[in-house]
């Protein structure tokens, strides 16, 4: 290129620049396919054009997460542990290891209701397909059913299963963990307000200039749109599970996704549990609880944990809040 037409492009590109300042905006996209959800991720970006790269390593990092955490796929990560680690120790990714322990943590401070190896008896559960298993198989499996057997070795890495028949699932856990992966990945990216969900579990930082995000929460049993109450939030992730969320109903039984770790059966002592907390790993990981030990003891556990809050849909329909969010008498949203 000659001098002079290159000087004139180098001004022809300054022009560019200075001609086309960089848009700021609110950034959004819904995506349906990874871990079987919908993910969806809302940033403001001061420069918009760094919004869609941000946004598909987001989701680039949930698809990893769905690789290598999915029993749906055989080649997964902990597919290979459930095949393997009743035969011995077995190393595993440092990322696998710490989601295990956390998971554990998880069980101890819910007095076991939250369980990753309710799989043991899950697996034969399919509600799309109006599949679950009968006494006979449900007895002979639940022994296998106890996070105790899940044996971790933080200094070798490893994890074993101290029994046959052991199986584990990260799936009241894994959605959660992404969504703080996500947000991780726009905090070092540089962004400051930014809203990132998977199903059931949002996280949220910062907020919408001097306004909170209002997060919805669905009335149980009504229609998607409907809620019982929106929660101003900054800052802040939530996690809903409800007994709406997969389910079939056989001779009068509702059979749902949460299984009480105990009995094998699905865990119906609630409607929905919302958790507050600031992490979307915690909040999803205690949101189960409510089903499995009622609202009352779940109540009790929720105001002990010191950084969470809890919003319970009871079975008839009443709502229960935790002593942080507690509305002033003759305010309360509940019906
Ligand atoms: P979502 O999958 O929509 O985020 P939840 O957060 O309520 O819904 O998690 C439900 C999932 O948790 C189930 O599909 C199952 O994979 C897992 N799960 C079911 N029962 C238990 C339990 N007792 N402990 C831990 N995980 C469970
Ligand atoms: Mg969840």
């Amino acid at each position: 290129m000659k001098l002079q037409t290159l000087k004139s492009t180098l001004y022809l590109a300054a022009f560019v620049c200075l001609a086309a300042p960089a848009q700021a905006g609110w950034v959004r996209r819904v995506n349906d396919g990874i871990m079987g959800t919908r993910i969806t991720v809302e940033l403001w970006a001061d420069d918009e054009t760094k919004a869609d790269p941000a946004i598909d390593a987001v989701l680039d990092e949930m698809r990893h997460i769905d690789d290598s955490m999915s029993t749906y796929k055989p080649t997964s990560e902990v597919s290979l542990v459930n095949a393997k680690a009743a035969d011995g120790p077995m190393r595993i990714s440092k990322e696998l290891f710490d989601l295990l322990t956390t998971a554990k943590e998880y069980s101890v401070l819910t007095d076991g209701a939250f369980d990753i190896t309710y799989a043991s008896v899950g697996y034969m559960y399919d509600f799309r397909k109006h599949v679950h298993p009968d006494e006979a198989q449900i007895d002979k499996a639940l022994p296998a059913v106890n996070f105790r057997h899940v044996l971790l070795d933080p200094k070798n890495q490893t994890v074993q299963f101290s029994k046959k028949g052991v199986r584990i699932d990260l799936g009241g856990i894994a959605k959660g963990y992404s969504v703080d992966r996500g947000i991780e990945i726009l905090k070092a990216r540089g962004f400051t307000r930014a809203y990132v969900s998977a199903g059931g579990d949002s996280r949220i930082i910062g907020d919408r200039f001097g306004k909170p995000w209002m997060v919805g929460i669905r009335d149980p049993r009504k229609g998607a749109g409907e809620v019982i109450t929106r929660i101003p939030l900054a800052d802040a992730a939530i996690s809903t599970s409800g007994d709406y969320e997969r389910y079939f109903e056989e001779n009068g039984v509702r059979y749902h996704h949460i299984i009480d770790p105990r009995t094998g059966h699905s865990a119906s002592k609630v409607r929905s549990a919302t958790i507050i907390g600031p992490y979307a790993t915690r909040t999803d990981g205690l949101s189960k609880t409510a089903f499995v030990l009622g609202p009352e003891k779940a109540m009790e556990i929720y105001n002990r944990i010191d950084d969470i809050d809890a919003i319970i849909v009871k079975l008839d329909g009443t709502v229960i809040y935790s002593k942080g969010i507690e509305p002033a008498p003759g305010t309360a949203p509940a019906k």
